[in-house]
């Protein structure tokens, strides 16, 4: 319950919440690789400046979160972090 909690007020700060959540995950249409990195490129950009990007990136480790730029890093970056 504790964790579930922290978990809220951490995703409370998020600089992603809003409009610009689009850019953290694919679109539903077909994206080239220039355009995947493009748009990651910008979703990382926000969260260099978020207060709660080192919660975040625990977070989605710790679950195994499968799409989208968390904490900073893409669905690559955390799988190469998951086989290190
Ligand atoms: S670190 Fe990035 S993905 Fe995580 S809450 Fe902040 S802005 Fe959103």
């Amino acid at each position: 319950m504790a964790a579930q909690q922290n978990q809220l007020v951490w995703q409370e700060k998020a600089a992603c919440r809003g409009p610009l959540a689009d850019v953290f995950f694919p679109p539903s249409v077909v994206e080239r690789k220039n355009e995947k990195l493009a748009r990651e490129d910008r979703a990382k950009q926000i969260c260099r400046e978020c207060p709660v990007v080192a919660d975040c990136r625990e977070y989605a480790i710790s679950i195994r979160e499968p799409h989208g730029v968390w904490g900073g890093l893409s669905e690559q970056e955390r799988r190469q972090l998951l086989t290190h």
